[in-house]
């Protein structure tokens, strides 16, 4: 069995224990031991970030750049066989899981160009014969932590800015899904970056990722994962004076329209309620549905998702793989059941069912579930669930429509489907979500612009495109004497 250490001060370093890396689509799969490091690590990993940051935030950024570009260089030459590690450990399609890989090579390079872009400002003083600079520079080192639905891509869009824009990093990845973290790892450590610029620390949140946050040699924290412990994070920032960027969960809504066009608004909902098993924070999970296209568009819904294949992540002809793990496939099937009890009404799927494609080995298996008659109070329209559940609420008009998509303590995503400009563009500006979509699914976002959300679902700088650098840098303001 193949063993795989924390990456500290350019040295790959054994944990105390190691745990192993189980394959959601066939339970006997063990993909690999992997380290699970202490507080300890957390202290040697922080000490030789913080050695390393004087001379990194000073290397000049045409060397900041061609690191960036190099370790982009590889991830994209390597995204088949990234992708279907990341599809072997998390349970997303190969297809999906070499679109993730892809686009974590494509954020490197964004980033090896947007080190070159950072600028500042000029302007004259209020008092005369005094010159005034604004510039930007590193916050020193930052912890980051990760969730596991996006292995590789997540910890691509935190590490890659934080890098270019001169800081240095420690990244405390899902302990569920290391494999894909491990490998970027080892990826950035051959690219000739000095030493403690990059460490990676292995193991559990409540060890790893709370020393991080408690850390006193740690000047920021940027966290996806959930609201619970990112609320815990945050208040543990506060308090310790740290910089912090939260992105978390999402109720996001598809509202559907009396005049959407049908076989878009189904396939668009059936693609963001239940592809890559529903687990994005930004797939949909509500569908708001007006009353008129309403019985269409349940029908039409119910025949595509009978088309929905449910098998093995990697084999070929899987559309959907399985949950990501036995906790998570609890918490799914259970939710079917809340619903079902505050009086919802399962239309489809929603239980757990054999591999049908590949292997036919023993894995976390759901078919997608859909409920209907659900109201807006209920919990399952509430509370983010994380799987391949989704509920529609069936409301009379736009109005109704868009204050059911509002009615939500988050606000990452919300999507509308129509073809009225009128309302795609009072949608547009009243959506009190941080990205809208229109005619398009919930989920799928672009690289180079940037991600996030409102209320409940983020809380600091945006992050990815020109935006990261709000989070991954800190402002200066200096005076001269001419
Ligand atoms: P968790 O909040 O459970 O974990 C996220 C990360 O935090 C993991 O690395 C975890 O470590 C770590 N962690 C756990 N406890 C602590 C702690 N006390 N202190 C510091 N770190 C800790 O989320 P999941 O991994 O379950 O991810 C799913 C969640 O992520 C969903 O709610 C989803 O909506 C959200 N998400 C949000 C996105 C967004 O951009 N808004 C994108 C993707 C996901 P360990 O793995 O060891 O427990």
């Amino acid at each position: 069995m193949q063993q795989h250490n924390n990456l500290i001060n350019g040295q790959w370093t054994a944990g105390q224990t190691a745990a192993p890396n189980i394959n959601p689509s066939d339970l006997s799969d063990v993909i690999g031991e992997y380290a699970q490091g202490n507080a300890a690590d957390v202290d040697t990993a922080v000490a030789a970030a913080a050695a390393a940051f004087p001379a990194w935030s000073t290397s000049g950024i045409q060397a900041r750049s061609d690191a960036l570009d190099k370790i982009g260089t590889e991830i994209l030459a390597r995204k088949e066989e990234l992708g279907d590690l990341l599809a072997r450990e998390e349970g997303k399609t190969r297809a999906e899981g070499i679109g993730e890989v892809a686009r974590a090579g494509q954020i490197f390079k964004f980033f090896a160009g947007e080190c070159l872009r950072l600028s500042g400002e000029t302007l004259p003083s209020v008092r005369p014969g005094i010159g005034v600079e604004i510039t930007r520079e590193p916050i020193g080192v930052v912890g980051l932590i990760t969730p596991w639905n996006f292995p590789i891509a997540i910890p691509a869009w935190k590490i890659a800015p934080a890098l270019a824009f001169g800081n240095c990093v420690v990244l405390k990845p899902a302990d569920l899904v290391p494999g894909s973290a491990w490998a970027l790892a080892d990826i950035i450590h051959r690219s000739g970056i000095p030493a403690g610029v990059f460490n990676l620390v292995m193991g559990p949140g409540r060890v790893i990722g709370e020393a991080l946050v408690q850390h006193p040699g740690i000047a920021a924290i940027s966290f996806t994962g959930s609201v619970g412990v990112g609320r815990g994070i945050a208040a543990a920032c506060a308090q310790n004076g740290k910089k912090v960027q939260l992105e978390m969960g999402g109720k996001n809504p598809q509202v559907v329209l009396d005049d959407a066009d049908l076989t878009q608004a189904v396939e668009l909902s059936a693609q963001s309620c239940f592809y890559s098993t529903g687990q994005r924070c930004t797939a949909s999970s509500r569908l708001i549905v007006t009353d008129k296209i309403y019985p269409a568009f349940i029908e039409a819904l119910q025949a595509r998702m009978a088309k929905i294949k449910v098998g093995d992540a990697r084999a070929a002809g899987t559309d959907i793989g399985p949950v990501v793990s036995q906790t998570q496939l609890e918490q799914d099937l259970s939710y079917v059941e809340i619903a079902k009890a505050e009086g919802a009404v399962l239309a489809a799927g929603g239980g757990r069912v054999a591999c049908h494609t590949g292997s036919g080995k023993e894995g976390f298996y759901m078919q997608p579930a859909l409920l209907v008659d659900s109201t807006a109070g209920m919990r399952i329209n509430r509370e983010e669930v994380f799987g391949p559940v989704a509920s529609v609420i069936r409301v009379r008009d736009y109005e109704e429509a868009l204050l059911v998509a509002n009615d939500t303590e988050f606000g990452l995503s919300a999507g509308i489907a129509t073809t009225s400009l009128k309302y795609a563009t009072h949608f547009k500006r009243h959506s009190q979500a941080g990205m809208v979509m229109v005619n398009l699914p919930t989920a799928g976002v672009d690289y180079h612009v940037p991600f996030g959300g409102r209320k409940g679902s983020s809380y600091g700088p945006r992050e990815q495109g020109r935006y990261a650098q709000e989070f991954y840098t800190t402002v200066k303001t200096a005076y001269t004497l001419a």
